[in-house]
């Protein structure tokens, strides 16, 4: 073989191999037949003592349905659900795994029937078609096999051959429908929801020949195909609704920028020298980096894959019918509202569907912080993420609704939900309406005391809440977020730019400017650093900040010049000590110095705050008020410290509650602190923004609330319907006489009182 050849670990032999494949697949025997044949071929051609094709079944159970090497009595007996077993792994992760000691590995399941204990090594990989996992293939060997990255490549390319015999259909009974309603709980990624009929994204990624002998046509064909789709993403970046600016646009451009790498495309041209199609080429790149990210969990890495995913579907679709676009949207039928569902989704991959009937998007992966939630959220179109076991339960036209608000899909609901979720969308549309009534309502009490509600912002977007809302102002501007969606730092004037676009919109209302709170949750692609073991007490926030002196140089510098002539807050993130603090106000001190001795416009007001969202500070009050303008506690963040609970897993973070006499002890020390010192406290942490949450902290004195957009309307018809001085009282005895949580007492409350809560 050559270097190329073992290279992309694909011989003369496997390409033979190939035809050969094609041949039985064309032939006109029996299915089992042609199976039997597939998995001795593949079986001596990898060497290997085993050879067995699993073939999903209803209910994602995986059937063993042809075999080489194992008990033939097994074959149609042994089943195994999705996850069960090396083979269920493989299924339900949708990832190839090759193991030399295959029994001491935690998932080995034994199945006696198939005779597979004498049987030491295993690789597999998963079958798939346009996402969705048709069956494994599998090979063992007796011996401790260390199967290679190229073999286990070259399996990958016989499953993909392997997957048009099963997705046509050759073997009856395949997957039966599910038709039984179900709900399945995932994380809202972007806000709402909706009703429609459920669209598989990405339906023809299908490829029908994987062998070539003409490399020359097949570059010819790659190019063209790269051509037709650079120039169909130009079209789909400039579509109006995307053109105002955002951190959507640096998402676009960021894949804009990706179609054009250039080593991606000889990695593509130098699978065709070695005999593959162009669209085989395609898939082999495509499975090369799966292997290389696919387990990765850097967010940045994980954005960069899903660009690539998307890049790959538009190339193969674009290959498959020479003459089309090159999308990845496929054909929707009519003009009914409809619900793409797909396991993953790159920030473009959204824009090519029609978005007048697009009611929504599931994600059995995506997350919160994915590109095409950035994008998704500047189009106004509710997204669920993190949603085990959906490619699996949905059937493409099955009926869905999804509620990205409570975290939930329902597939195939049956018509009294149907009738009750329009319902709820009219109840709803009414809600909405009451809050929009309140909109330039004071958030007073019933006994006159006002609470100012101010608005969390980090994406561009959150921005038109500000007049939506009537919030006051801006408690909090995440100032990472234009960080976190970027490849490289912005500089100096790029970062002026976006907070002159935050202090324009929020037209003289106050805005309170976090400087970068990198690390813990937050990842900044730029500094790819190493999280440590344990990244939320790690390096991060305004630890990096007075380590790297110029990051927060050139940030303070563009705050102060967005600002200039007007007021502006300014607050350090994550303090601990009061010399951290000192630290990072020494750089805020010398950049002032500085833009005076350049003669620079000043802000005209310039206010310093911390935030308190480590107990140590709590326990520095004196000392940290004397320094401050302002305090603003993050209670996400102090709340995970106080309780050791980390904020992001779902198995302790609702153990803990925010509602609950020791936390509030907590927060009520720090506001009689302020009150004494005469300075003002806000808290922006979500607590603030639940209505039960923000009577707990009314009756305790805080008196300035940051929350998101979509809080401020509760939040403020709950606390026009309060009598400040009751719930004071209230707060204050149960803080004396109770123990644990808090929030049946305040409901309690609330109902006596005919509070909303
Ligand atoms: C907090 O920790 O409460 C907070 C407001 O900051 P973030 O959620 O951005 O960490
Ligand atoms: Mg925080």
């Amino acid at each position: 073989m050559t270097a190329a050849v073992e290279q992309n670990g694909f011989g003369r032999n496997s390409r033979t191999m190939l035809r050969r494949l094609r041949d039985v697949m064309a032939d006109t025997r029996a299915p089992q037949e042609r199976l039997d044949s597939i998995t001795s071929i593949i079986g001596a051609d990898m060497a290997a003592e085993v050879c067995s094709i699993y073939v999903r079944r209803s209910d994602n159970l995986l059937e063993l349905c042809s075999t080489e090497g194992l008990n033939k009595d097994a074959v149609h007996r042994t089943l195994m659900h999705f996850g069960e077993g090396l083979v269920g792994d493989i299924a339900a992760r949708a990832q190839s795994l090759a193991l030399s000691d295959a029994q001491s590995h935690p998932k080995f399941a034994y199945f006696p029937e198939t005779g597979e204990e004498i049987y030491q090594s295993l690789a597999g990989v998963p079958v798939m078609r346009a996402d969705r996992v048709l069956g494994v293939l599998v090979v063992q060997n007796r011996s401790r096999r260390q199967y290679s990255d190229e073999e286990i490549e070259t399996l990958e390319t016989f499953a993909m051959v392997l997957a048009e015999l099963l997705a046509n259909g050759v073997l009856d009974g395949q997957e039966n429908k599910h038709d039984a309603p179900v709900r399945l709980a995932g994380q809202s990624v972007a806000p709402g929801v909706g009703i429609g009929i459920a669209h598989f994204h990405r339906p023809s990624t299908a490829i029908r020949r994987v062998v070539a002998d003409n490399p020359a046509i097949e570059k010819e064909r790659l190019d063209n195909a790269m051509q037709s789709v650079r120039s169909r993403i130009d079209t789909l970046l400039s579509a109006p609704d995307l053109a105002e600016a955002g951190e959507h646009r640096d998402v676009l451009e960021t894949f804009r920028m990706i179609a054009h790498d250039r080593g991606w495309l000889t990695r593509m041209n130098d699978a065709i020298d070695n005999g593959l199609t162009a669209e085989a080429a395609v898939q082999r790149s495509r499975a090369d980096m799966r292997a290389r990210l696919g387990s990765v969990q850097n967010p940045y890495l994980r954005e960069r894959l899903a660009d690539f995913e998307d890049l790959t579907n538009r190339l193969l679709a674009q290959l498959a019918d020479e003459e089309e676009n090159g999308d990845t949207a496929g054909t929707i039928d009519d003009d009914q509202p409809y619900i793409v569902v797909a396991r993953s989704m790159g920030p473009a991959e959204l824009l090519d569907y029609d978005r007048t009937n697009l009611a929504g998007l599931v994600l059995e992966e995506g997350s919160a912080t994915a590109h095409v939630a950035i994008v998704a959220r500047a189009l106004d179109i509710p997204v669920l993420g993190n949603i085990p076991g959906l490619l699996s339960e949905v059937n493409p036209g099955d009926h869905l609704i999804i509620d990205a608000d409570n975290g939930q899909v329902l597939l195939r609901p049956t018509e009294d939900v149907q009738d009750s979720f329009h319902a709820g969308l009219r109840a709803r549309a009414e809600t909405k309406a009451r809050y929009q009534a309140l909109r330039d309502q004071p958030a007073r009490t019933l006994d006159g005391v006002d609470i100012s509600l101010l608005l969390n912002v980090g994406l561009m977007f959150d921005l038109q809440q500000l007049d939506a809302t009537g919030a006051e102002g801006i408690g909090l501007y995440r100032t990472e977020i234009p960080f976190m969606v970027r490849r490289d730092i912005p500089d100096v004037s790029q970062q002026t730019d976006v907070y002159r676009r935050v202090l324009d919109a929020a037209g003289g209302r106050p805005v309170t400017f976090r400087t970068l709170d990198a690390g813990g949750d937050k990842n900044i692609q730029a500094f790819d650093h190493d999280p440590g073991d344990n990244p939320a007490l790690g390096w991060r926030s305004i630890r990096i900040s007075v380590d790297h002196p110029s990051l927060l140089r050139n940030q303070i510098r563009a705050i102060l010049r967005a600002a200039a002539g007007a007021p502006v807050d300014l607050m350090f993130p994550m303090v601990s000590t009061v010399g951290e603090f000192d630290a990072a106000r020494s750089i805020l001190d010398r950049e002032l110095e500085r833009a005076l001795r350049l003669g620079e416009v000043l802000p005209s007001k310039l206010r310093l705050g911390s935030m308190l969202e480590v107990p140590s500070l709590a326990w520095q009050l004196p000392e940290i008020l004397r320094r401050v303008d302002f305090l603003s506690v993050g209670s996400n963040d102090l709340q995970q410290f106080f309780f050791a609970a980390d904020r992001g897993d779902q198995r302790v973070t609702h153990r803990y509650d925010a509602v609950s006499v020791p936390f509030l002890r907590l927060l009520r020390n720090i506001s009689n602190a302020c009150k004494k010192h005469d300075k003002p406290l806000t808290l922006c942490g979500e607590m603030a923004g639940s209505r039960i949450g923000a009577m707990a902290l009314v009756g305790i004195g805080y008196h300035r609330l940051s929350m998101a957009a979509a809080s401020i309307g509760p939040v403020k018809e709950t606390i026009r319907s309060l009598n400040y001085n009751d719930l004071q009282i209230l707060m204050s005895n149960l803080l004396e006489t109770r123990e644990g949580r808090l929030v049946e007492n305040l409901k309690a409350f609330a109902r006596d009182h005919q509070v909303p809560a």
